[in-house]
């Protein structure tokens, strides 16, 4: 997994996102004038043996391309954090920066695509891209039970991802829902959620109690003291 994450950190397949991230670097946000920006794709973060993977979209401008690390530093981590907390998966409810000590136990955290995209939205060739490092991800975790998927791209990749692999012939029948559960052949069971955006969190479409139920889920169909 460590060679893994070096080569993705290296990859630059995407000229439009890679010039995005460099940018927003550069430029960085006011609030982060003293940061210096990671500014390159986001390598995954977790329990190397973990039985639950939570997939994202992509990182954020101003979060994960500056902090490195998934759902480090922006609103959608602060409200991810305090559940996978509580849910028993993070050592603290609170992410900064890479190097703030968090440990994630039993749960591994990755994404659709890599570096940040303009407007939060990759295209489908930056999905394709980006398609191979989660491919070779989920090969080596090897004790993953359960996937949750955060927001309806992360489970429309994750479905692509089964579809690829061979798992799964047709999709019919799996319908993004928030709390929907899928068992796919082979046996790996898939929750769905909403992406814990500012979009959604700020409007209640996605609430604590709601979020916490989800990740409550998983560790229960992961089997997870
Ligand atoms: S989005 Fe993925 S494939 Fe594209 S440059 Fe970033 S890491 Fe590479």
């Amino acid at each position: 997994m460590r060679v893994l994450n070096a080569e993705i950190v290296e990859c630059g397949r995407c000229a439009r996102l890679r010039d995005y991230c460099a940018e927003v670097a550069r430029v960085r946000r006011r609030a982060y004038a003293d940061w210096e920006y990671w500014g390159r794709p986001v390598p995954s973060f977790g329990d190397e043996h973990a039985r639950v993977l939570a997939l994202g979209l992509a990182p954020g401008a101003h979060g994960s391309n500056r902090t490195g690390r998934p759902f480090t530093g922006d609103g959608s981590g602060d409200f991810l954090f305090p559940v996978l907390h509580e849910a028993g998966f993070a050592s603290k409810a609170k992410a900064v920066s890479r190097d703030d000590g968090m440990k994630l136990s039993g749960l591994w955290i990755g994404a659709i695509v890599r570096c940040a995209p303009p407007g939060n939205k990759p295209t489908p060739e930056e999905q394709r891209n980006c398609s191979a490092w989660i491919d070779r991800e989920m090969k080596l975790l090897k004790d993953l039970r359960v996937v949750v998927c955060l927001g309806r791209i992360a489970f429309d990749g994750l479905l692509a991802w089964a579809q690829r692999s061979g798992l799964l012939g047709s999709r019919s029948g799996l319908v993004f829902a928030h709390g929907a559960e899928y068992t796919l052949p082979g046996g790996l069971i898939v929750i769905a959620s909403y992406h814990p955006s500012l979009q959604n969190t700020n409007t209640g479409k996605l609430t604590r109690p709601m979020f916490l139920a989800v990740f409550e889920r998983a560790r229960a169909l992961a089997k997870l003291k």
